[in-house]
């Protein structure tokens, strides 16, 4: 059986005990086995700080915004054979996993691109300079410089390869040397993105390095400037960002985390064929509850219709996810895949039993389909009354599963309902009346880090309000993590120190590179 290895000290390590196994969820066969036993976390800390800070910090913005370039089209030339390991270790039909692997070059890519505009310097003038003497003998600018330490990844299941190439992408950018860890039970795409990059010989020694499985004592290892950058379920997030050495040495923690992202059908839409913010709302969620089985963060978990329209609005929702093929990626026909794990399916048939409470089921069963593979079918629910619908706004089902709840039509009460589920990723609103939308952002836009509008000028363009572009901000308040990541330049800043330069203004002018 193949056995994972991670990449440390410039050398490929393989562990010989403490394997945990990597399953395809279609057939359940044991595809590999994974550990990081034997790896002493302090010396790849070592490796990172002593040989890829240095070289990374070395090069300046636009040489390093090369090597993501060549990361990018390393990526992108084994695309079918990574397309392939998506399929196989996390169930994914061919457009689910072109969603993760080719989100991870075209982010790599986007950031090599904005690395020219950047420029061959080593450091970053942020906004205008300001006089702070009467004359300008003296001077200050704000500067924004590599962070001296480790950036250290911890990603989700889910995206195997995007996850590793967007955090990867903005700290090499920044200079700082990487370690990246994928959930253990899908790293299989992982694992084959690095070994692609480190046989390209693409990055200096230390500024990439990969463990695949526990990360052992690496985390009560880090220091002031090192940065933690996690995403997963809010609850291992509390666990991370708690470590008392994390607290202690105050390194810099960014987390993504869960979200009850919501879509909600403005007032001024009719439910109705012909109306092209209708037709797109019914595109963009149908394809939000089912898109890599529901396993997105960004998917739509809550979907507010106006009380009088919530009936048409059912009706048309169920005849588009009855058309959905539930089943082996492999297999012609076939436009949903399963749950990536076991544990996966438990969560899911828990959890919409949870939902069940206070909501009811209006189409599926929100149990696992078939008797062999992580199957499970979309599942619609119900709840008439939105504002005490408990559980709807409290828990994640990270698989297919959605809940319609009606609200009143007024921009503050759907503004209200929404942000009950604690901070969220993203909104999707669907209406052609601005003023409505510019109500609702007013009252309740905070409520997420990001509001994707669906309107009949938008609907040839609109990607879905699932895709987390790198030229906008991916990140939500409370329970989504209260993180920042892409955005552009705001992905790069977490990697980055901000420093008041003071100073005589012509002396300053020069070092910030700032011209006067
Ligand atoms: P998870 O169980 O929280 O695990 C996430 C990562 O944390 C994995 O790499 C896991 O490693 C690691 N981990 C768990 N316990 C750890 C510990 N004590 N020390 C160090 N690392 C630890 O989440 P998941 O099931 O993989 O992902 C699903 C969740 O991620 C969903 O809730 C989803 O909403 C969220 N998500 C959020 C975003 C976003 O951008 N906001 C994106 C994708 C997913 P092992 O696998 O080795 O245990």
């Amino acid at each position: 059986m193949k056995t994972l290895r991670s990449y440390i000290c410039g050398r490929w390590h393989e562990a010989t005990s403490g394997f945990a196994p990597l399953v395809d969820p279609s057939t359940e066969e044991v595809l590999a086995q994974a550990s990081s036993e034997g790896i002493d976390f302090g010396a790849v800390l070592d490796y990172a700080r002593d040989h890829g800070g240095p070289a990374l910090r070395a090069l300046t913005f636009a040489q390093r915004g090369a090597l993501l370039k060549d990361m990018s089209k390393v990526l992108r030339d084994h695309r079918d054979e990574l397309l392939d390991l998506s399929r196989q270790n996390n169930g994914t039909t061919k457009g689910d996993g072109s969603f993760d692997v080719d989100g991870a070059s075209g982010t790599l890519a986007y950031y090599a691109a904005l690395s020219k505009s950047l420029g061959d310097r080593h450091s970053l003038p942020e906004g205008d300079g300001v006089q702070l003497a009467k004359t300008d003998g003296f001077w200050a600018q704000h500067i924004l410089v590599p962070r001296r330490g480790v950036a250290v990844h911890v990603n989700a299941f889910n995206f195997p390869a995007w996850g590793f190439g967007e955090k990867a992408a903005c700290a090499l950018l920044a200079g700082m040397p990487v370690i990246t860890k994928p959930a253990t039970a899908t790293a299989l795409t992982t694992e084959r993105c690095i070994e692609l990059i480190v046989a390209a010989g693409i990055l200096p020694e230390g500024a990439l390095q990969l463990i695949i499985g526990s990360t052992g004592d690496l985390l009560d290892r880090l220091g002031p400037q090192d940065v933690m950058a996690f995403t997963g379920s809010a609850d291992t997030a509390r666990k991370l960002r708690n470590r008392p050495s994390l607290l202690a040495a105050n390194t810099r923690v960014n987390v993504e985390a869960d979200s009850l992202n919501a879509a909600v059908l403005g007032p001024d839409v009719d439910p109705v064929e012909g109306s092209a913010t209708f037709g797109l709302f019914l595109k963009d969620v149908v394809r939000e509850i089912t898109q890599k089985t529901g396993q997105k963060c960004t998917a739509v978990r809550r979907i507010l219709v106006p009380s009088d329209r919530i009936a048409a609005v059912q009706d048309a929702l169920i005849s588009r996810l009855g058309a959905v093929v539930t089943g082996n990626p492999a297999d012609a026909g076939v436009t949903m895949g399963p749950l990536a794990t076991a544990q996966q399916l438990r969560d899911a048939e828990e959890g919409v039993a949870e939902l069940a409470r206070t909501a009811r089921i209006v189409h599926g069963s929100g149990k696992r389909s078939g008797a062999k593979g992580f199957f499970f079918a979309p599942t619609l629910l119900r709840a008439d009354d939105a504002r005490q619908a408990g559980a709807v706004h409290e828990r994640e089902v990270f698989g297919p599963v959605a809940t319609l709840l009606p609200y009143d039509a007024s921009a503050a009460a759907a503004s209200e309902i929404v942000a009950l589920g604690g901070g969220i990723l993203v909104t999707s609103v669907y209406s052609d009346d601005a003023g409505w939308v510019g109500e609702f952002l007013a009252h309740g836009g905070g409520a997420a880090g990001r509001v994707y509008v669906g309107s009949e000028s938008s609907a040839a363009d609109a990607p879905g309000s699932g895709a987390a572009l790198p030229q906008a901000l991916h990140g939500g308040p409370g329970r989504a993590g209260g993180g920042e990541e892409l955005g552009g330049l705001v992905g790069v800043k977490l990697y980055l120190q901000r420093v008041a330069v003071q100073g005589s203004k012509a002396l300053v002018n020069e070092v910030a590179g700032v011209s006067a």
